[in-house]
């Protein structure tokens, strides 16, 4: 199960693979049986430092900020096209790491490639634009620069994933980076760097540290000559980092948690609101951002709704990246295990009724990996812990509402804003419903689709920015205007 190709040197600074100054390695373990997947380095501060001192000299000193942003759309774009052809390299890697069914990494790997032909395709088609003076004797433009060398820290859910967001429209901007992912989950990096590598991309341009946050992540938050931290994780690692960086008045990028509501009115069609319902909370076993995790159901079907949700949660198939059947894997590791057991406990604690799950499920296989069972929690009260709180686990809590407006206040009860899904057979309050809800992204009669080209973010705690879309390639600008006295 091993991934012989990557071991140390697994830090890629200035152009080179380098070993951590101290020696330090960790070893990665999949989640589903704790088998050793590879031993990478573990970077401390001053593997840090020399990144950002690289990226700045690549910044200041090498022509790539000022290169021609179709080249550099040309670069995205042949990255796009290595990711299809190493596809399933990049796939498996993924599942090792994450415990993650391989056919879900086989589809984030479709996404990343798509992200990274987006940003690709749009690097060169908005330069800025003439503003009117008023006069014909002065000349205005408005034009976007790079904001320069960009920290990026990602967490270990959609370990690619949340890094292309991030790199994919850096890269397209003309701005250096240094990329710090999450330590559970390095390989995929490290083999994007090589895909950039080959692609053609200048020394000092990309630069990738392995290690703790703490340690690691924090140089990027704190440091001078970082322009901007982009990271995306939990909300107190984030008002961490907004912390850090207000020291040096950095641009700050954040992407959050969130805990997102599922509106379900008794008009819409049972099976279709079962289905996504099932698929909003349960995919990758509850560790998305975006999950469903809080249904919010009408009156008149909450019984027979919940009812079949719990019947069909009992017969999710949980198992390992690489086991076929399987319909959902394991948690990324025994401390988050134990969180999402803690979160549990105290939501019944305080008057939640387990209808199923609550427990690691029974039997020999599941014995090494950090597996936990579909958990419905139902009759929640509003305003508690188990709705306010993100489990980030298989973990799915029911209220009730009366009507529209009931429905609208409830998923609006929240400090987070990230994504909401509504199930109606009424075309007309779908379309009321979004526009009323304080997310950053509303499905109606789906779950969980996103495109390259259409902004991703939070609203208020759930974080700070957009990643994709025209607002994507736009927090990795600046506007600067030139105004010319003829
Ligand atoms: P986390 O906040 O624990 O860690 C994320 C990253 O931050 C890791 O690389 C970690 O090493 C680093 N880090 C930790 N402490 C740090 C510090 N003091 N300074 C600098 N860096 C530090 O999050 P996680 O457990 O890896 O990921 C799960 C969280 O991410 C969930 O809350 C989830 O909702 C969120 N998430 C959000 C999105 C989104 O698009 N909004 C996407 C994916 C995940």
């Amino acid at each position: 199960m091993s991934q012989a190709d990557i071991a140390p040197p697994t830090l890629f600074i200035d152009g080179e693979w380098v070993s951590a100054v101290s020696g330090g390695t960790r070893e990665i373990r999949c989640p589903a049986d704790g088998t050793l997947v590879s031993t990478v380095d573990e970077a401390d501060r001053s593997d840090a430092e020399r990144a950002v001192a690289a990226a700045r000299r690549a910044f200041d000193d090498s022509g790539w900020p000022s290169s021609s942003p179709w080249e550099r759309g040309d670069l995205l774009l042949r990255v796009s096209d290595i990711l299809v052809r190493d596809k399933e390299t990049f796939a498996r890697a993924e599942s090792l790491d994450t415990g993650k069914r391989l056919v879900e990494s086989r589809i984030d790997m479709d996404d990343i490639a798509a992200c990274f032909r987006y940003f690709g395709k749009i690097a060169g088609t908005d330069a800025g634009r003439l503003v009117d003076t008023g006069s014909p004797d002065a000349l205005s433009r408005v034009q976007y620069e790079p904001v320069g060398v960009c920290g990026m820290i990602t967490p270990w859910n959609y370990p690619l994933l949340q890094v292309a967001w991030k790199v994919a429209p850096a890269l397209a901007a003309g701005n250096t980076f240094v990329l710090k992912p999450s330590e559970l989950t390095p390989s995929t990096a490290i083999l994007l760097m090589r895909a950039l590598t080959e692609a053609g991309l200048p020394a000092g341009v990309g630069n990738l540290v392995l290690g703790s946050g703490a340690e690691v992540g924090a140089v990027l938050a704190e440091h001078k000559d970082v322009d901007l931290v982009s990271f995306t994780g939990g909300l107190h690692t984030g008002r961490t980092i907004a912390a850090a960086a207000a020291a040096t008045v950095k641009k700050v990028a954040l992407e959050l948690g969130g805990k997102n509501p599922n509106i379900v009115f008794a008009d819409a069609d049972f099976d279709t609101a079962v289905d996504y319902a099932l698929t909003a909370v349960f995919l990758h076993s509850g560790q998305v951002c975006s999950a469903g995790a809080r249904l919010i159901v009408q009156d008149e079907v909450h019984d027979a709704l919940v009812d079949e949700i719990v019947r069909c949660a009992e017969q999710i198939r949980i198992g390992g990246p690489f086991d076929e059947d399987a319909e959902t894997g394991p948690l990324i590791s025994a401390e988050h295990l134990s969180k999402v057991e803690d979160y549990v406990a105290k939501s019944v604690a305080e008057g939640a009724v387990l209808r199923t799950g609550g427990r690691r499920p029974d039997g020999d296989r599941y014995a090494r990996g950090h597996y936990y069972l579909p958990t419905v929690l139902d009759e929640v009260a509003q305003g508690s812990f188990a709705v306010s709180e993100e489990s980030f686990g298989p973990v799915l809590t029911v209220e009730r509402f009366t009507d529209e407006d009931d429905a609208v206040r409830i998923a609006n009860d929240t400090h987070y804003g990230l994504a909401a899904g509504v199930f109606t057979a009424d075309a007309g309050r779908g379309q009321r419903v979004a526009n009323r809800l304080r997310h950053g992204t509303v499905w109606i009669n789906d779950f969980h689709p996103y495109l390259p080209q259409a902004e991703w973010g939070g609203f208020k705690q759930s974080g700070v920015g957009r990643e994709l879309g025209r607002a994507g390639l736009g927090e990795y600008q600046e506007a600067k205007h030139v105004y010319h006295n003829l």
